[in-house]
């Protein structure tokens, strides 16, 4: 893990690359280095017992240049301003990548909330928004959730945001329940983006054919790219999660997978049936296999394990998934890594079609997303490959110059220096 004061240092070092590849104003650079404003509070709440117990929150608009600044809510206790920061920052490029109309943000809450009841979690999260209510805002930055946050929470906060504005305001945060507003659809859109992009550019990775996949972690996002990947007749190798890893060369039992992952147990239940072997979950990352999807945590792919991976793809569903030095590893053995601010773009992408849905009030059907998803994801996907294929560059930093293109239109569009002194 990376000293928490270097996070937002370690994320900037993807914007000194991509710059070094396009011609945009040191303005622009100057501008997008640091936050915006993050705001910090104690939330003081009542807990069951009736004492009274606070916790540091955080909300971060990073940048607002092409629009409302975007992005979830994380109630996690390792929480800090600097990981806000880091995960706003890439709220702004992952939001540019897609070209949806938002700057980036982020929130968080320091809390373990597998302690908390459920009344104090509502508690936690009404206040979260009685503290926020002025900085948050359908046209200003738009919540959603994030880890250890979900749709229940999101309707408890539209809720308390309604009461305190006076009127209903559903497009003041994403990812609510259907019943209150929320998208069809949401539930699978980050590992169903990922999967449109891999089957889009399939070919021009020379992955045609049965596909091998291991994923680590099997949450949301781990456990719907399974199925996905499942359905087309791929073969998933391996798969981890906190509590273990288990392994099949011929293809795990996706479905028994998902049923120990319901019963609330971890994947190595199904250790013994249909094949299943149980592993060291931290070789995950060098199983035989042709794609590799990180869908857990930070850091996972480092310098101490990035030589062993052996896939051809890696497939970033989660945030931060490769450290900058493991990327340099993986880039020179020939990976190619379809970066996170692509590759788990489709979670915020229908997170944008249910701001949009709300303002209109008007609902798509689940096809129409389905649709206008993939339509997205290839159209930005394709631009980015035909980028890095051009360039000689690896994907993330195609897509951070992607972005970074379009960050700088709106902040030159400002006027630049050579504006005033000229
Ligand atoms: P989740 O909490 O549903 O799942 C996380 C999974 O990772 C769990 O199965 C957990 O057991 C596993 N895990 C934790 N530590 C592990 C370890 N050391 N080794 C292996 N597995 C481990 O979370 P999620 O929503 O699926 O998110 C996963 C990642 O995807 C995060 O980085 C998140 O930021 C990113 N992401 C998610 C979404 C979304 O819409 N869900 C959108 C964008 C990005």
């Amino acid at each position: 893990m990376m000293p928490e004061n270097n996070l937002l240092e370690s994320a900037l070092v993807r914007l000194d690359e991509a710059a070094k590849h396009i011609n945009v104003d040191p303005d622009v650079i100057e501008k997008l280095k640091f936050a915006r404003e993050t705001t910090k509070v104690r939330l003081m709440i009542r807990m069951d017992d009736g004492s009274r117990k606070s916790f540091l929150a955080w909300r971060c608009r990073y940048d607002d240049t092409r629009g409302p600044t975007k992005g979830g809510i994380r109630f996690h206790p390792d929480a800090t301003e600097e990981e806000v920061e880091m995960l706003a920052f890439w709220m702004t490029f992952k939001c540019a990548v897609m070209n949806l109309p938002y700057g980036g943000g982020k929130g968080a809450v320091q809390v373990d909330a597998r302690t908390l009841s459920k009344a104090e979690l509502e508690r936690l999260s009404r206040s979260y928004i009685q503290a926020f209510a002025r900085i948050i805002g359908p046209d200003r930055d738009i919540p959603a959730p994030d880890v250890y946050t979900n749709s229940m929470i999101m309707g408890w906060m539209a809720d308390e945001y309604a009461q305190i504005v006076g009127q209903t305001s559903p497009a003041v945060i994403t990812g609510k329940p259907i019943a209150l507003g929320g998208s069809l659809g949401r539930g699978d859109a980050t590992a169903r983006g990922g999967y449109y992009l891999v089957r889009h550019l399939s070919r021009d990775l020379g992955l045609d054919g049965t596909l091998r996949v291991a994923i680590q972690g099997f949450g949301n996002a781990g456990q719907y790219i399974a199925s996905l990947l499942a359905g087309d007749g791929h073969r998933i190798v391996a798969v981890s999660d906190s509590g273990g890893a288990v392994q099949a060369d011929d293809g795990l039992d996706v479905e028994a997978l998902l049923a120990a992952k319901e019963d609330g147990l971890s994947v190595i239940a199904t250790a013994g049936k249909a094949g299943h072997r149980t592993v060291d979950a931290t070789a995950l990352v060098g199983v035989d296999c042709d794609v590799l999807v990180p869908a857990a945590l930070e850091n996972m792919i480092h310098p101490g394990n990035a030589a062993s991976v052996k896939a051809r793809l890696v497939l970033e569903l989660a945030n931060g998934p490769v450290t900058p030095e493991a990327d340099e590893i993986l880039a020179s053995r020939g990976v190619v890594v379809l970066p996170d601010i692509l590759a788990n773009a489709g979670g915020v992408t229908v997170s944008y079609f249910e701001w949009v849905q709300n303002k209109q009030g008007y609902y798509w059907e689940l096809e129409e997303i389905h649709a206008k998803l993939r339509a997205i994801m290839e159209r930005e996907g394709r631009a980015i490959w035909e980028l890095s294929a051009s360039r000689g560059i690896t994907m993330r930093t195609a897509a951070y110059v992607h972005a970074l293109s379009r960050l700088a239109e709106a902040i030159e569009a400002h006027g630049t220096q050579n504006y005033f002194i000229s």
